[in-house]
Formats: C-alpha cells, structure tokens, sequence
C-alpha cells in the first residue's frame, strides 16, 4: 500500500449499491458476460461496428461464449470513433436519443457521444456511487466548479450529486471570486475541480485574504487532468480538506468510470459497467498482472453508442490486492498521462508528470507551472517555468537563485535533462478553465 500522509480511512465504508460494490469475483464476471453479451447486441445494431465485428467472426452475442472471447473483438481507437462521425456509432434512430456530449478535443477533433434515457439513468448512478462512496451524503452542499456544456464532468456529476440528494449548486469553472461568494452563502461541503483549478482557488483564497474558517469545505472531487500524488496532498493541506481522485472519459460517458473511495488508495473501476485491459502499447498483447501499460475499457453500461475495447492511451496498472474498504472491483492506480503527452527532449522520452512529481513535492514552489520546449539550433530546450510559494520574495535574489538551482538539480536528477529554471510570482502563469495546458511545445511539428 502506498503510504500517503492523508487521513486514514475510516472503519466504516459507506456503499451506494452494497450488494453490486461488494460482489464476489466469479459473480462479477458473470454478470460481466452477461452485459458484454447485451453491449455486443446494441454494437452490431451500429454501422461502424456491423461491419468491423463480422470480419472478426462474431456475428451476433451468440459468438461470445466466455469473458476469453473479449479478446477477439478488434480495438477501437479514437481515429475509429472521429471517422464514424457523426451517426456511424449509433444504435438506435435519432430520434431515441435524449443527449448528446462530447469530449474536450485535448488532443485532436472532439469525438461525439449519444445517450438514450436508460443510459443517462445509468451513468447517474455510476456517479452517484462514486460520490456516496466518499462518504457524502444529502446533507451536503455540493458546488460543481467544472465546465458545464458539452464536456461530461459538468451534467455528469451535476445529475450525480441530485440522485444522492446534496444540494447541488451548478457554479460551472472560473471567476473564482464569486465560487468563494456561493461557498459562504451556501455553505458548500463538497466541490468538483480539475485540481489545477483547486490550486488556483487557493492561491487566489490567501491573495484575497479570504479566511479558511468562512467556509465550511470538507472534500473535492478533482479529476479531468493529470496530476500527482503531491499535488493532491498540497490540495488537502493547504485547505484542510479530502481530495478524491476521479477519472473518466466521455467515450466511455464521462466521470463515473473509476473513482477513488475513502481509503484513498487508488481509484475503483466499476467493473459491472466496465471491463478494463491494461495492454503494451506497442504489441498490444496485455502486460503482466500490475505492470504500466495502456487502458483499454468496454462499456458494458451504454445502449445509444456502444464502444469496445476502446484504447483510452491513459496509462496506469491495477493494483493486485484488495481494498480495504471492501469494495471487490480492481483498483487502478493513479493515471500518469497518456502515451501520447510524451515528451522526446534531445531522444529522452519524458512525461510531464515526471516534471510535476519534482515541482509539487517543494514547499517553497507556488501553485502553477508551465513547461516549455522549443528549438534552439539543432537542440531541444526544456525550460521549467514555476510560480514561487508566498514565502519567497521577488526581489531577495539568494534565496530566488538557491531555489532556481534546487529545481534544476531535482528534475535533472529525476529525467537526465538539465532544463532552464524560471521563476514567477504567484499569479503571472496562464490558468485554464478547463483542463491545464501544461507543456507549451513549439518545436515544428515534423521533429
Ligand atoms: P479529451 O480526450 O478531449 O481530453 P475528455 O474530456 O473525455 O476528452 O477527457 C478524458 C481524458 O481526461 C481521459 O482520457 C484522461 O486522459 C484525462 N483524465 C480524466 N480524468 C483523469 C484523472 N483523474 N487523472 C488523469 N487523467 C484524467
Ligand atoms: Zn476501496
């Protein structure tokens, strides 16, 4: 178990669906095969899928006998879903569906998911369950400070929080001034955040001189975007709350695929809604029990646009021991980013969190950074750009030039690299409002 400096789990575990979360293993994959069975079903009712399945000799649920027979459905990937834009993943007629989402466009043209009402019933109470599990209640003041629109994680987790009955206030990302207005007004226990927009929330909290004791937070839920174990320990230390970790993705619906529970030990997948692989990259053979690798994710919970053995590109390993709060669904271990976040620096291969991991782990550093690479000659140039925390001065220069040397040395000890160290003061680094952009990469796109 990773020991990590949080509050230690508590002995009771709350769960939303007892008899679901605890489920013995066997019974787990029987209602796995049962599902995939159903999901294959509304796959072949699809264009895209009518033709690709047949080819891999299944040609009705009939062909998938055991859970081994997962393995003989082609991978999907995100190229697969951008050409079946914007009907060659649908199931049903149009006019079935009640909702459409789509995903950010991180890392390319956003890809378009439908949802019928069974589905979104469905997700809800994947959401649901994921935020009960953290020991909320309808107690709580949940305040959603996350994109709503087209990106999941807003009505996602919107619809999640009023099935478990909190009050949910939909404050949607940014202007951070007024989210401090609503925590005081509302008295707000819980909020949804990427973890970058946590930071800065924080940072603007001690610039304005807003007190910690005017609000009454007690947890977040932080997910959408890469981030260490660090960063969340910051998160909770610095404004004395809980930090769960939730990932998800809109291919697979949005927020609700994996989430942590108060053990804080890595993140449930719901293995009722989902089957996950961790798969080499490159061989596409699946890697050894606990090994890195890439996810790929069935959604066994969705009707209006069916998706197989997608390859997500994020990469992480389950955990191979139980949890301690009983749950029997695999645990995944944090996701570092994404095959492809990463960096090659003068043919070192890097990833961002990499960079993250050395920064959030020093006191003195503030809540923001940006990494940059450009060409200079024939040489790649990294330069790590930081905020300083708000005990370091500006305009005392030691202490700034013994702070810009330990950075340096850190990461160049942690990726080889020995990259260019900037300082910033709290503030002057570009803050999204969605997910962070990280890594400013300018070098011309053939190299
Ligand atoms: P896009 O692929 O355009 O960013 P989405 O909005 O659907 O589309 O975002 C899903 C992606 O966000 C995931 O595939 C993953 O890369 C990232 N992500 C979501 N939650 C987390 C998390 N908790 N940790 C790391 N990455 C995450
Ligand atoms: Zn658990």
């Amino acid at each position: 178990m990773t020991p990590t400096s949080l509050t230690p789990p508590p002995d009771y575990f709350q769960y939303w669906n007892p008899e679901i979360e605890t489920m013995s293993r066997p019974e787990l994959e029987a209602l796995q095969l049962e599902k995939l069975k159903i999901a294959v079903t509304w796959a072949l009712r699809t264009p895209f899928y009518r033709e690709r399945l047949p080819k891999a000799g299944i040609n009705s649920a009939e062909d998938i006998k055991t859970l081994a027979d997962l393995k003989r459905i082609p991978f999907t990937a995100k190229h697969d879903l951008r050409e079946a834009f914007p009907y060659g993943l649908l199931s049903v007629p149009k006019e079935e569906v009640i909702r459409l989402h789509a995903s950010s466009g991180t890392t390319g043209t956003p890809t378009t998911i439908y949802f019928n009402r069974e589905d979104i019933k469905k997700w809800t109470g994947y959401v649901a369950r994921c935020i009960y599990g953290t020991g909320c209640n309808k107690a709580d003041v949940f305040q959603n400070m996350i994109t709503y629109g087209l990106f999941t994680g807003g009505l996602g987790f919107h619809a999640g929080g009023e099935e478990v009955g909190m009050l949910v206030i939909p404050s949607g990302a940014g202007n951070t001034t007024r989210q401090f207005r609503l925590m005081q007004d509302f008295g707000t226990t819980v909020v949804h955040a990427t973890p970058s927009f946590l930071l800065h929330v924080e940072s603007i909290m001690r610039s304005e001189g807003v007190s910690r004791d005017s609000i009454c937070l007690k947890r977040a839920f932080a997910g959408a975007e890469p981030y260490s174990e660090d960063t969340r320990r910051r998160i909770e230390d610095l404004l004395k709350i809980d930090v769960y970790n939730s990932y998800g993705l809109s291919e697979m619906n949005g927020p609700g695929v994996a989430f942590e529970c108060q053990a804080k030990n890595g993140l449930h997948l719901w293995e009722d809604g989902y089957i996950g692989e961790i798969i080499n990259p490159d061989t596409l053979e699946p890697v050894k029990d606990g090994e890195t690798g890439e996810l790929v994710l069935t959604c066994l919970c969705r009707e209006a646009t069916p998706i197989l053995r997608y390859r997500t590109r994020d990469l992480s390993s389950f955990y191979t021991e139980p949890c301690v709060c009983g749950r029997t669904h695999r645990r995944l271990r944090r996701i570092t980013g994404r095959t492809d976040d990463m960096l090659i620096i003068n043919g070192v291969n890097i990833f961002p969190s990499q960079i993250e991991e050395v920064i959030m782990a020093m006191g003195e550093v503030g809540n923001n950074y940006l990494i940059v690479v450009e060409k200079e000659g024939v040489l790649d140039r990294l330069t790590v750009k930081v905020e300083v925390g708000p005990d370091i001065f500006m305009d005392d220069s030691r202490p700034l030039n013994a702070l810009r040397d330990k950075i340096r040395k850190t990461i160049q000890a942690s990726i080889t690299i020995n990259p260019r160290v900037e300082l910033h003061e709290s503030g002057a680094l570009p803050i999204s409002e969605g997910k962070a952009k990280r890594v400013q990469d300018s070098r011309p796109k053939d190299v």
